[in-house]
């Protein structure tokens, strides 16, 4: 099973990805995991994106793109895969599916996680990550509005894109995933 997982930032994405993939059995591909890591270890890719990732903006695409097709040829992927936080721009989303159709392998579900503005404004204020200060919390939920979120056209377009109710405790919201996801 190919899932992306969608949702903009704060909604419980990365916790809800992180379980759905231990019930699937299969790697939790997180772009934002893997920029992190590739900026502690220094390496240039990992540097520049460090300059975006601090003032909430996307990394450049060929950058993200490098990062997410070296992980795809591992072997671990060919049973499947959740992608969270990737694709977040419509050239992501057009260069995924090229390659996926390169490998035989479409994507089976686009999950959007649905949480309200203002609940998300209220979680993101109260997390503490580096990124997560007013300026830069404002800046993420911005290009996730003007960049990511018209991905949903493209995915529903492609009969794939599916939502579900992001409010409840984990367990509710995991049980409502799980349920889209056999
Ligand atoms: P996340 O942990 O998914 O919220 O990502 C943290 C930060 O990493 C984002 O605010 C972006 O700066 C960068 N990032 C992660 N995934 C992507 C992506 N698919 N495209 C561009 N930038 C990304």
């Amino acid at each position: 099973m190919r899932i992306v997982l969608f949702g903009a930032p704060g909604v419980g994405k990365g916790t809800q990805a992180v379980r759905l993939c231990e019930r699937l059995g299969v790697p939790h591909l997180s772009t934002g995991d893997m920029l992190r890591a590739a900026r502690r270890e220094g390496t240039p890719l990992g540097i520049e994106a460090g300059i975006y990732m601090d003032q909430g903006k996307l990394a450049p695409d060929a950058l993200v793109l490098q990062i997410v097709e070296d992980r795809l040829e591992q072997p671990d992927c060919r049973q499947g895969f959740v992608l969270d936080g990737f694709p977040r721009t419509e050239p992501q989303a057009v260069a995924l599916d090229e390659w996926l159709a390169e490998h035989g392998t479409p994507v089976d579900r686009v999950v959007q996680i649905v949480v309200a503005r203002e609940v998300i404004l209220e979680r993101l204020s109260k997390r503490g990550r580096t990124d997560d200060d007013q300026d830069v919390i404002a800046k993420r939920l911005e290009q996730y509005e003007r960049l990511t979120e018209p991905l949903i056209h493209y995915y529903t377009a492609r009969g794939v894109m599916h939502a579900v109710d992001g409010l409840g405790t984990p367990d509710e919201v995991f049980e409502r995933l799980v349920a889209l996801c056999q």
